[in-house]
């Protein structure tokens, strides 16, 4: 996330009221919105773009081969994409760009999810079909500063809606992401730097309130490069079982 670009990642006070008038007329038209979720979604045909990490026409490991699920529909935005680079690394850290880095995750999540038969939507940050949009989830996938910061800069983070029309259904799926991305990877959480970045996130006030959603920070681009740089396909396997998790309805622990 790149915290300059206030304009475009938070929602202004006017958007925020306006969204809640226009919440509150359209809130009894919920429950037949709410049947469409269940419906087959056409698929964007986004081609696979992995050039630039080096990750084109990669074979994605340990694909889903169970029962597909042809009536779940998932939107993934591709964090910063067709709008700006994100945070990059300095030259003597790779230089590494944050929208290159989330755009792999996104497209092998996609990949991942598409094996288990759910239909997926690659979004880019400032996609139209942002306002309104309606899906079983939608999650918009970030990385984190390669600025080095007091304290241990390492781990993933992610915030919710905070106004959704089921929030119980968006605090499920961020439970379920903490918890099967925490697995995949080996990552901390870091519930400490949650910023208002991510929770007044752009898309959140954009997206039809019913849509179940939440922003992942996937790690620091500068001691998380193990991961997002070099094994990218763990966190788009810890992602696709975040929303398996949730779309399933799967036991998130043992404890819970
Ligand atoms: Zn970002």
């Amino acid at each position: 996330m790149n915290t300059k670009k206030n304009s475009l990642f938070r929602q202004s006070a006017w958007k925020i009221i306006s969204r809640t008038l226009t919440t509150l007329i359209t809130v009894c038209g919920a429950a037949t919105l709410m049947a469409t979720l269940f419906t087959a979604w056409p698929a964007t045909g986004i081609a696979a773009n992995l050039s630039s990490l080096g990750w084109e026409g990669a074979n994605v490991p340990g694909l889903a081969t169970t029962t597909p699920h042809p009536n779940f529909h998932v939107g993934l935005v591709a964090g910063h994409w067709g709008y700006d680079t994100g945070a990059v690394c300095p030259d003597s850290l790779g230089g590494y760009r944050e929208v290159d880095i989330n755009y792999t995750i996104a497209d092998l999540t996609r990949q991942h999810l598409q094996a288990y038969g759910v239909t997926v939507d690659i979004l880019k940050e400032s996609d139209e079909r942002l306002e309104g949009y309606e899906a079983n989830a939608l999650v918009s996938i970030h990385a984190d500063t390669c600025e080095y910061l007091e304290g241990h800069t390492s781990g993933f983070k992610i915030a919710e809606t905070q106004s959704n029309h089921r929030p119980e259904q968006a605090a499920r799926l961020l439970k379920c992401l903490e918890n099967r991305y925490a697995a995949a990877t080996g990552l901390i959480i870091d519930r400490n730097r949650i910023t208002r970045d991510m929770t007044e996130y752009h898309a959140f006030g954009e997206i039809n309130p019913i849509t179940p959603a939440v922003i992942i920070e996937t790690g620091y681009m500068n001691k998380d490069q193990w991961l997002l740089i070099d094994d990218p396909y763990k966190a788009a396997k810890g992602i696709a079982d975040g929303i398996m998790c949730y779309l399933e309805r799967q036991q998130i622990s043992p404890e819970q």
